[in-house]
């Protein structure tokens, strides 16, 4: 039987299991087909691909700093050159904000944290019971797992209908509300464009990333990640499923005439719904753990909307972990 249990591989997920995995049994199970998250890479062929999620890192705590300069010493982050544009507004770029992205695409992290971890992936968890001071985890595809502990990092919404049976104190009392995106992954012929990515004040088109400027593959073609705003997410995030054609070409005329980019011809879109993309505001606590039961919750939601978080939340559960040990 295993020590822990983790669920989920995105960064809260993989630094919680490279913590405990020095001196635990452990194992990580993940719903999705690849590690990562939210900090997902989506591979068109061989290294060239797209950041679906996650776009940048830009490191503010002193802590994760220390992390992140380790990681680029290991070539696993890198710094995300070149000059990033904002088209209607007037914030301007903050230069001393690096931004970091994965060397060989954002899940890079996960990958790294996780490199000599057991995982299973297409494991999607449905359903908890507690019996005699064991977990037993009953699996979408009728799997059965039992562990000692049980570590939970999935998004709000997730882990309070997974977990709130076992949760005693008020946290599922919070009102974590996570914001909805849509991802339309474009490829287009070799453009002019000089950019890195654009920032709007648009009120559907958000944010658009040149994922050639990122410098992780030579391709003929230009690759673009076009990502809605959280209004226009939280508007259609239920009803694209069924007109995918209709907001790829929503957001992609809204690239065109905002970036003026000279698209002359489209070979390849995809479209993705992200319903819990971020949340919104910072809860009191770090983390979650209960070591009577040994159940514990880390996630980016119990610091706010950002990758950082993920990890100082992983990092408080392990130290409160530790400190009942
Ligand atoms: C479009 C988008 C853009 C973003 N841009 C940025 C940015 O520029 N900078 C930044 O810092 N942050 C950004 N973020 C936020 C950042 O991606 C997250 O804060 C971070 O990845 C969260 O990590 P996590 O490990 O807490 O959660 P997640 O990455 O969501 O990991 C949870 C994992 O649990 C799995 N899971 C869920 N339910 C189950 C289940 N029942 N059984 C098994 N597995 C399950 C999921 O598949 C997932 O892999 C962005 C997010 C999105 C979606």
């Amino acid at each position: 039987m295993l020590d822990y249990c983790v669920i989920g591989s995105g960064i809260s997920g993989s630094t919680i299991a490279n913590y405990l995995s020095k001196r635990h049994t452990i194992k990580v199970f993940d719903k999705a087909n690849g590690l990562g998250g939210r900090s997902s890479y989506k591979r068109f062929k061989g290294k060239i691909g797209f950041d679906h999620g996650l776009q940048y890192i830009s490191p503010k705590s002193r802590e994760f700093k220390n992390f992140t300069k380790l990681l680029i010493k290991k070539r696993i982050l890198k710094q995300w050159k070149g000059k990033h544009s904002f088209i209607n507004t007037k914030v301007k770029e903050n230069k001393k904000h690096v931004k970091l992205i994965g060397y060989s695409g954002n899940n890079s992290i996960s990958k790294f944290l996780l490199k000599n971890i057991k995982y299973q992936l297409k494991y999607e968890l449905l359903n908890i019971k507690r019996e005699k001071n064991i977990w037993n985890l009953y699996f979408l595809n009728n799997q059965k797992i039992t562990a000692k502990n049980l570590i939970v990092t999935v998004p709000f919404p997730q882990s309070k209908k997974l977990l709130s049976k076992f949760v005693k104190n008020n946290l599922f009392r919070n009102n974590v509300k996570m914001n909805s995106a849509i991802t339309v992954l474009v490829i287009t012929n070799k453009t002019n464009n000089k950019l890195s990515s654009f920032f709007t004040n648009d009120s559907i088109l958000g944010w658009v990333s040149n994922e050639n400027s990122k410098k992780r593959f030579k391709f003929n073609k230009d690759l673009w990640v076009l990502q809605s705003t959280f209004k226009f997410g939280k508007l259609h995030i239920n009803k694209y499923k069924k007109n995918k054609k209709y907001y790829t070409h929503v957001l992609i005329n809204k690239f065109k005439n905002l970036t003026k980019v000279k698209i002359k011809k489209i070979y390849f879109t995809h479209i993705h719904g992200w319903k819990y993309s971020s949340s919104s505001l910072p809860l009191k606590s770090y983390s979650y753990w209960d070591k009577k039961i040994g159940l514990g919750i880390c996630a980016d939601w119990f610091g706010g909307p950002r990758l950082e978080n993920g990890w100082l939340s992983a990092r408080d559960l392990f130290k409160k972990i530790n400190k009942t040990a």
